[in-house]
């Protein structure tokens, strides 16, 4: 058995900026900051870096309290951001999520995104219920960390010994997977610059070759 362990943003689905938009506004709303994300690259970072980050960038700190009352704002306003900006999903998604409920695989997420964000992103295109579970922003800052989370809890749902592949569109993506012990197939869908994703096992263009892609994560 397989478990595998998905990235969202560039991977599963592109926003189209709906999270920078979604995170914007809710740092205007709670704490009244203009263009919070501005300047920072957060490409492959958690949201429980993002956010300690920018506020730090303002001279704040960020208690946990900060978190959990930012989600509860966030969330709604990104599920208005995915509309407002037609996010999508990454050519071959759904073909290959379909494909691979027939495998002995486990399907789970690996992603910088708080749960319910995570939700939010997914939903909308009905594939967030293809996934058992996973590691999110909310375990850990550090994607390490988080996918580790993500993978013992995958693990519970597998017998013992499965193999983890993590699947992402950063070189944050490859450095936790190889971290966690994982192989790691790349995707070009993403946030990537030419050279980032040298240290992936696998790099596919996109998900749209379903033979491919199957070969690259199974194989
Ligand atoms: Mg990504």
């Amino acid at each position: 058995m397989t478990i595998l362990l998905f990235d969202i943003d560039g991977t599963l689905s592109t926003s189209q900026g709906a999270g920078t938009q979604a995170m914007t506004r809710t740092f205007k709303q709670l704490w009244g900051i203009d263009n919070a994300l501005k300047g920072m690259n957060f490409a492959g970072r958690s949201d429980s870096w993002i956010v300690p980050t920018a506020l730090s960038n303002q001279g704040r700190d960020c208690t946990p309290e900060d978190i959990a009352r930012f989600i509860d704002h966030y969330v709604p306003h990104l599920g208005d951001a995915v509309e407002e900006r037609n996010s999508r999903l990454c050519p071959g998604v759904l073909p290959l999520l379909g494909a691979l409920t027939k495998e002995n695989v486990t399907l789970g997420l690996g992603t910088g995104n708080f749960r319910r964000a995570a939700e939010a992103k997914l939903r909308p295109f009905g594939i967030w219920d293809y996934f058992i579970d996973g590691g999110f922003g909310d375990d850990h800052p550090d994607r390490t960390q988080l996918l580790a989370a993500g993978l013992e809890r995958l693990r519970r749902h597998s017998t013992d010994g499965a193999d983890a592949v993590v699947i992402g569109d950063t070189s944050h993506d490859i450095e936790a997977g190889h971290a966690i012990g994982a192989k790691v197939v790349a995707v070009r869908t993403g946030y990537a610059q030419p050279g980032d994703l040298d240290n992936a096992d696998a790099i596919l263009d996109d998900l749209s070759n379903l033979e491919a892609s199957l070969s690259a994560l199974l194989d």
